[in-house]
């Protein structure tokens, strides 16, 4: 059966025909491809087609697929078990590893997805504060917890309504929404529940509306300003850790947050997320503390062996090589772009390995409102015409792509021979 039959008998099974939305293609003419294997940069579908991969699985690859080394840790550590639920040395090793490179953390937990992670941060910064608030920012994505899934409403600054069937109103009123890159609608929303809010949530660098790197005197302004008010700021890093350089955008940025999330690279590929933080905070967590959190499979040892074995990769040459390749690749399609009438209306936003194709604008993206309303249209023409030249990005105008390891010199040549076509 080819991709588009296999959609048709998933729906009959799966709602949607998919187990995470983005996967359906909406929004999209084309049907969603069924991937058989995957290798290095590429996707291989079950009728047999190649794609180059600028989404490896939405960012934790960036090795690239069955990396050489990764792979023979994973290997051996089958042999051993795969899965205890009882103390394991992985776990320990992958925890050590981090909490050297990252000065601002002492201690870790390993959960078993991004969602896992920012659910129990931010019970945990209720729990430290004794604290029910928390403010999050319009445009920023924190996985699919209740008191996260939350827009602008019509109402009062600050407060919003459910953007999921079945969040509860007692939940939503809990979170306080605040536009990006405005620092006076953050300082009226603080100073009006200033002894209500556990935390305020960002992502330091916002990638999952596109990307809207924010000014970094405005991330400044409100790590100083939620540090004079006693409100604790989580950094959620699950897409920027271990990708904008080791210690992610809090390293980058010189900020430092209470408390920080990762994900996605974290786990190589297999399913990791982990709240981070000094002791004096994560020693609340059970055992030793009141808050509660537990999983029957976090910290599973395959997973540890493939988060440890990737992280060991990442020096800064590494990043050095990963970045500058990225930059030779969105050059690339920029050029491209510039010389097809049907295209040249798209700019390339890069952060390191991270990029966003988009309708272009007349100023920097740094907020939701300034996104130009065609770019669902323009998505559908560019992914369709990117798919047909073999090259496969994350399928959805609003989802940015990712570069890997994988993705080397001889690919980039490659790439300029299929936009050459
Ligand atoms: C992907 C992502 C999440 C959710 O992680 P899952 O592993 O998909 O649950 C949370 N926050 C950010 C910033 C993310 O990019």
């Amino acid at each position: 059966m080819d991709s588009k039959q296999l959609f048709d008998q998933a729906k009959k099974y799966i709602p949607g025909g998919v187990h995470s939305p983005v996967r359906s293609f909406k929004n999209l003419k084309q049907t969603p491809l069924f991937i058989k294997s995957a290798k290095g940069p590429y996707l291989y579908t079950e009728e047999g087609k190649e794609y180059i991969d600028f989404c490896q699985s939405f960012g934790p690859l960036i090795l690239g697929h069955q990396d050489e080394l990764v792979f023979d840790k994973i290997k051996q550590a089958l042999s051993r078990g795969w899965s205890y639920g009882a103390c394991e040395k992985y776990s320990l090793d992958l925890a050590e590893f981090i909490i050297n490179k990252i000065p601002f953390i002492d201690k870790i937990r390993f959960v078993s997805s991004g969602t896992e992670a920012v659910m129990t941060a931010l019970r945990l910064a209720r729990g430290f504060t004794k604290k029910d608030k928390v403010l999050k920012f319009i445009g920023c994505y924190h996985g699919h917890v209740d008191s996260m899934l939350i827009q602008s409403g019509s109402g009062l600054a600050g407060e919003g309504e459910s953007s999921s069937a079945g969040v509860p109103a007692n939940v939503i009123k809990d979170t306080l929404l605040c536009p990006l890159d405005n620092i006076e609608k953050f300082k009226e929303i603080i100073h009006t529940h200033k002894d209500e809010i556990a935390a305020v949530i960002m992502e330091p660098l916002p990638a999952n509306y596109g990307l809207l790197l924010q000014n970094e005197n405005y991330l400044k302004e409100i790590r100083k300003i939620t540090k004079e008010q006693g409100i604790l700021l989580i950094f959620d890093e699950v897409i920027s850790g271990f990708r904008i350089t080791f210690g992610g955008m809090a390293e980058y940025t010189g900020i430092t947050p209470d408390i920080v999330t990762y994900g996605k690279v974290i786990g190589g590929g297999m399913p990791v997320g982990a709240i981070a933080a000094k002791s004096e905070i994560m020693d609340h967590l059970a055992p030793t503390g009141q808050v509660y959190q537990a999983g029957t499979l976090s910290a599973n040892p395959i997973a540890m062996v493939a988060g440890i074995e990737t992280l060991k990769q990442l020096t800064s040459d590494f990043y050095a090589n990963l970045n500058r390749n990225t930059k030779d690749i969105t050059n690339e399609f920029s050029k491209f772009f510039s010389q097809h009438d049907k295209l040249n209306a798209y700019q390339v936003i890069q952060v390191e390995s991270l990029f966003w194709i988009t309708p272009e604008s007349e100023k920097p993206l740094t907020n939701i409102e300034d996104i130009p309303s065609n770019i669902n249209e323009l998505f559908d023409i560019l992914f369709e015409e990117f798919l047909n030249r073999g090259i496969y990005l994350s399928p959805n105008a609003y989802e940015i792509s990712f570069n890997s390891k994988a993705h080397g010199i001889d690919v980039i040549q490659q790439i300029k021979d299929k936009l050459c076509k």
